[in-house]
């Protein structure tokens, strides 16, 4: 992070969204120069509802209610670009992933249902053997969303290739992955 670009604003002025993502993720929106270069380098903003800098700009706002239903939520790949490029360090998909477990928890407007079922899916499996079977996450996700044969041909080329095997073996010490989760319930409690 280059401390030299850092905004500092008074708390007063800080939303209860802008203080909460400070307090449990230790990113602080205040310091978002609007510079938008996280926006000019996002490799899906053109298909986004709001662009990566206007998503700062709602949290500095406090616009709770519109963070929740953002359709940008499910569609961030996650690539981390922005993170890259912005001169205050702001992680913005670890700011997505947060307000994508709030959506989540609220049971807000989301726009993105299979999107979400898939996060559902992998995480119960992360939970239950500490990493992913793609093969048998594809067959459940297929499942949840009543399309047995959703990206199935995709799929078989994977398979054909030697990209995807059908099992893949549960982690070893599962028991280092479980206090995580149940620390995150933990917390879920109190929000
Ligand atoms: S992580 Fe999300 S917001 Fe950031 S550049 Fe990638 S797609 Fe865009
Ligand atoms: S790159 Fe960083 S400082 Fe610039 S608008 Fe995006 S979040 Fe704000």
């Amino acid at each position: 992070m280059i401390e030299t670009y850092a905004i500092r604003r008074p708390e007063a002025q800080e939303s209860p969204i802008a203080r909460q993502i400070r307090e449990d993720l230790g990113i602080d929106v205040a310091r978002c120069l609007e510079c938008g270069k996280c926006t000019g380098g996002c490799s899906y903003a053109a298909g986004f509802d709001y662009t990566p800098r206007k998503i700062i700009q709602l949290v500095k706002l406090g616009e709770f209610d519109k963070l929740l239903s953002l359709d940008a939520l499910w569609t961030c790949l996650s690539c981390q670009l922005c993170v890259d490029r912005c001169p205050s360090g702001i992680n913005i998909p670890r700011i997505m992933d947060y307000l994508r477990a709030r959506a989540h928890r609220a049971n807000s407007n989301i726009t993105h249902k299979n999107i979400e079922k898939f996060y559902e899916i992998m995480l119960s499996d992360i939970k239950n053997r500490g990493r992913i079977s793609e093969t048998i996450m594809m067959i459940k996700y297929n499942l949840a969303i009543k399309n047995l044969f959703a990206n199935a041909s995709f799929g078989k080329k994977l398979f054909l290739k030697g990209k995807l095997k059908f099992f893949s073996p549960r982690t070893h010490n599962i028991k280092t992955i479980q206090p995580l989760f149940r620390r995150l319930s933990e917390k879920d409690g109190q929000a």
